[in-house]
Parts: structure tokens; C-alpha cells; sequence
């Protein structure tokens, strides 16, 4: 997979149609079952010679309560923030309608490569909408038919002159990768493993973190008592640097990057804007931050929105750190303590292991421990564990726990190979991957997370055939 394409446009103008042709229908092979982090948001796609990732925008509901035009927004964000090359689509029997050039504006603001799509251009009816197109200023419309299939090989040309022959054909990091690995599995033994030394972890880049939670659950109390007013006049440090986003200081020697919402709500001032602004404030926090912590109300913990927020953090790729914020305020503190560590594992299975610390905002009770947290789990979304350690372990646990028969033939574990950190990303390469059942699958990731101690983070295990 060389690049990633995202198909931009108002409903209706067939996205969906396109999308569905571009990507096959074989959707991913690992599903949603609980503990099995799937990247719903890409899907592998070829047209013709070209092979790349779509971006599902359907993937990409976040916030339900949200108008369907906000909604419809930030999906559309995401999705241009993720492309490399975006495929703006418009229908060709309709013409432009002002949602068109809303749209139009956006994608023109990203600055990407991009593809003007006159969609459902059969037949006459189309023309005068392909002509109406050109106004956009997006370059020449590209006449195609999602439904029946016509014009891809234009769309193809298309694609590969908004992004460059280079690009288009790139072969794939974790291609080259899997290859290197492949290599050294045929090599066998592994006697002066070559990469025993991963790259060590680098701690002396500024740690960027954000902390997003419902309005009221203490973000910005706890915000103030991390960077607060008398560090800044006490510390030893050269100071905390504010710009409009972010607010810089030091943590127990660690530079520490923080997404500034409290400075973002100051400016927003509106009072009935700030429950919308939380929003949007925490989808941008979001992509900011390498760590984001979410702040619950201990005294409400758990509601719908909390989990949506954790669970986009997660499909995000972050790492994610629990606070129980106004802990001062909970009576019964080691039985509620126990109930939301047990409330923690059974809502958020995908992160096993994820930290969870009872903090006060408002007294400061804790918010060390949650520093404390925020680095350790820092460091975890950074690992790298050699191929030569994964598959000394893969051995193991493939001798006392092979992988199940599948209709009499068993199912073969070549080898396994980290292609990626933060998050970490692993290649499972395999005999027959459709058929293999996403128990065993958890049952790995599970097994990975113990055995190299990487708790709380998203891991992604995706499965390559072999042979
Ligand atoms: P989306 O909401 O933008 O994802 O659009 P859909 O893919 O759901 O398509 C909207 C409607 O347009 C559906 O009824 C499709 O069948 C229809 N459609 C999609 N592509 C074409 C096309 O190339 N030609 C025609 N005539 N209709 C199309
Ligand atoms: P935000 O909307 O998430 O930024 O929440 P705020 O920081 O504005 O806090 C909302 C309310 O909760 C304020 O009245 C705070 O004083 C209160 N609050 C925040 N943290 C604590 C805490 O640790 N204990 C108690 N008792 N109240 C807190």
C-alpha cells in the first residue's frame, strides 16, 4: 500500500458506490469482536495497477449527538487529514449545489493532492453538470461512473498524476519490512540476532499530551494545577511558553507539550458555545497528542460520551490514561476505586491494562501519579520489540497453544514482525489468514501485551498470507 485516498463529497453523489468499487467489498481481516483493535477507518484498495488504503468515512462517527452537518465535518477532517491524495466527488446529474462548494472550500483549504469526480456521468444527462464542475477551480472533473464502472481508468491516470509516479508506486514500510523479516525467518537461526537492540526510546523530544473529558469534569482545574500559576513563578525551569495551542513546561526533567483547551476556552468566551467547542476542542486535542488523558467525574463516571471519547482515542491510534477526577469527593474510596478498575476492563477490553488514577484537580491529590502514568504509558506506545524476541516468543507460545485446525488442515504461524510503534503494529504471517478465528488472534495480542509488558495501549495485528 503505497498511499492513502480519501473520497470527499456531500451525501448522495455516490462515495459510497465508489468506495464499494474501489475496495472490493473484502473488508479487513480482523473484526470488531472486543480486544481486536481493527483500523476500521482504512481499507486496502486497488484500481487497475495501483494499490493503496481509502479512508471509510463511515468508520468515522464520532459524535452522534452532533448535528448531521457536523458530523458529516468531521468526518470529512479526519479523512483529508489522513489522506495523501483526496478524490473530491460531485454528481454530474445534479450540478453544484451550495453543499458542493461548502465541501469544495475544505478540501481546498487541506492543500492536498486531488481529483476532481464528475460521478454518475453516463448517458447525456451528465454533461452539463461535468461542465458546471469546472467552476469549482479544483482542475479537470473526471468523468466517471461509480455504478457501472466507467471512466476508472481515467480516475487511475488521475490519481497518479495528483501524486506522482514516485509516490503512487512507493513500495509499502511495512512491505519492505515484512521482507526483511520473511528473509531473516529463512535465514533461521538466529545466532547474532541483528536487531536485538530495537531503537532505544527517545525521551528528550517534548511528550505531547492532551486531556479532553465531558464539559464539567475538572479539565481545566486539573489543567491549571499541572502547569499552575506558581510553577511558573517557582520552578527552576526557563518557564512555560504559551502559544495558542499549546503550553510547553517541564515534568520531573521531561519536556512536556500540553494542547491548551483551557487557553482555546478563554478566547471562545461564549457561554452557550462551550459544549459544542468541547467537541471539536477534542477531536483537535486529539490528533495533537501522543498520550490523551481523559478526564472522568468519578462522581458520574462512565457516562455514554466518556467511552465515545476513549474509544475514538483508541481508533486514533493513542495512547490513552484514565483520571477519576474530584476523587476529594468520593466517600467509599477503595470499594469505588475496585468497581471502576472492574467497570475499566470490562468497558475498554481493547486496551487491557489501560491506567486508571483517582486524582483531585482541585487539591492536587494524585495528578503525580497521573504524570507517572502519562510517561509509562508514553513509553509503551513507543516500543519496539526485535523480530528475533517475537519470534522466540511466537515459538513458545505456538508449542503448548497452536493455532486450532480449520475444516482438518491446520493453520500455519510463519512468523510474526513489529512494522510499526505508536501505536504498536504487528504482521502476523500465515497460512490461510481469512480462516483464522479472531479468538486466536485476541489470544496473541493478549499473550504480546503480557509478555513485553505493553498495557493500556492499541495494538494492531494484522495478517499477511504466507506461501
Ligand atoms: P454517498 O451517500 O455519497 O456515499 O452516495 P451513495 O454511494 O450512497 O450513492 C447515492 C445514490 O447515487 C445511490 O442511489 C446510488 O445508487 C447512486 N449512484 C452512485 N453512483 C452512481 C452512478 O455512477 N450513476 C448513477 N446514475 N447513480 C449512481
Ligand atoms: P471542565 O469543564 O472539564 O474544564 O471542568 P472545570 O475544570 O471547569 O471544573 C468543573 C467544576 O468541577 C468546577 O466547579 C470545579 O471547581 C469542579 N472541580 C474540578 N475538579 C475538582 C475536584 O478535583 N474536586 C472537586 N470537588 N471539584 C472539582
Amino acid at each position: 500500500m503505497a498511499f492513502t485516498l480519501a473520497i470527499i463529497g456531500r451525501p448522495n453523489v455516490g462515495k459510497s458506490t465508489l468506495f464499494n468499487r474501489l475496495v472490493g467489498r473484502k473488508i479487513a481481516l480482523v473484526d470488531d469482536t472486543p480486544g481486536v483493535t481493527r483500523d476500521r477507518r482504512v481499507h486496502a484498495a486497488k484500481l487497475y495497477d495501483l494499490r493503496f488504503d481509502v479512508v471509510d468515512t463511515a468508520g468515522l462517527e464520532i459524535a452522534p449527538n452532533e448535528s448531521l452537518a457536523g458530523r458529516m465535518r468531521q468526518q470529512t477532517d479526519i479523512a483529508i487529514e489522513e489522506a495523501d491524495v483526496i478524490l473530491f466527488v460531485i454528481d454530474a446529474r445534479t450540478g453544484l449545489t451550495p453543499d458542493d462548494r461548502t465541501f469544495a472550500d475544505l478540501v481546498r483549504k487541506a492543500g492536498k493532492p486531488l481529483v476532481l469526480v464528475a460521478n454518475k456521468s453516463e448517458g447525456r444527462a451528465a454533461e452539463a453538470g461535468a461542465l458546471e464542475a469546472w467552476e469549482l477551480g479544483l482542475g479537470e472533473p473526471v468523468g466517471i461512473s461509480a455504478e457501472h464502472g466507467l471512466g476508472m481508468a481515467d480516475l487511475r491516470d488521475a490519481v497518479v498524476e495528483a501524486i506522482g509516479k514516485d509516490r503512487a508506486f512507493a513500495e509499502d514500510e511495512a512491505d519492505a519490512l515484512v521482507a526483511e523479516a520473511a528473509a531473516e525467518a529463512l535465514v533461521g537461526e538466529d545466532i547474532a540476532d541483528p536487531d536485538a537492540e530495537a531503537p532505544a526510546y527517545d525521551d528528550t523530544k517534548p511528550m505531547r499530551i492532551a486531556i479532553v473529558g465531558r464539559p464539567n469534569a475538572g479539565k481545566s482545574t486539573l489543567i491549571n494545577q499541572l502547569i499552575g500559576e506558581e510553577r511558573l513563578l517557582t520552578g527552576p525551569e526557563a518557564g512555560i511558553t504559551r502559544d495558542s495551542i499549546s503550553v510547553e513546561w517541564t515534568w520531573r526533567d521531561r519536556e512536556i507539550k500540553l494542547f491548551d483547551t483551557a487557553g482555546m476556552r478563554r478566547k471562545a468566551r461564549v457561554q452557550e458555545k462551550l459544549e459544542k467547542l468541547s467537541v471539536a476542542d477534542g477531536l483537535r486535542a486529539i490528533r495533537f497528542a501522543e498520550v490523551v488523558v481523559v478526564v472522568f467525574d468519578a462522581t458520574i463516571p462512565f457516562e455514554k460520551q466518556d467511552l465515545q471519547l476513549a474509544d475514538l482515542i483508541i481508533r486514533e491510534g493513542r495512547a490513552l490514561v484514565l483520571a477519576f477526577n474530584k476523587w476529594d469527593l468520593i466517600e467509599n474510596k477503595q470499594a469505588v476505586l475496585a468497581e471502576l478498575h472492574e467497570k475499566t476492563a470490562r468497558l475498554l477490553p481493547q486496551v487491557r491494562g489501560l491506567l486508571a488514577i483517582p486524582v483531585s484537580a482541585e487539591t492536587g491529590r494524585g495528578t503525580d501519579k497521573l504524570m507517572d502514568a502519562v510517561v509509562k504509558t508514553h513509553e509503551v506506545w513507543n516500543r519496539r520489540i526485535s523480530t528475533g524476541r517475537l519470534n522466540r516468543w511466537l515459538e513458545g507460545v505456538l508449542g503448548h497453544h497452536p493455532p486450532p485446525a480449520v475444516a482438518g488442515r491446520r493453520l500455519k504461524i510463519k512468523y510474526m514482525t513489529q512494522v510499526k510503534a505508536r501505536p504498536p503494529g504487528f504482521v502476523l504471517s500465515c497460512t490461510r489468514p481469512d480462516a483464522m478465528p479472531q479468538s486466536y488472534i485476541r489470544y496473541l495480542v493478549n499473550g504480546l501485551r503480557e509478555a513485553f509488558d505493553m498495557p493500556g495501549v492499541p495494538i494492531r495485528m494484522n495478517l499477511r498470507a504466507s506461501e
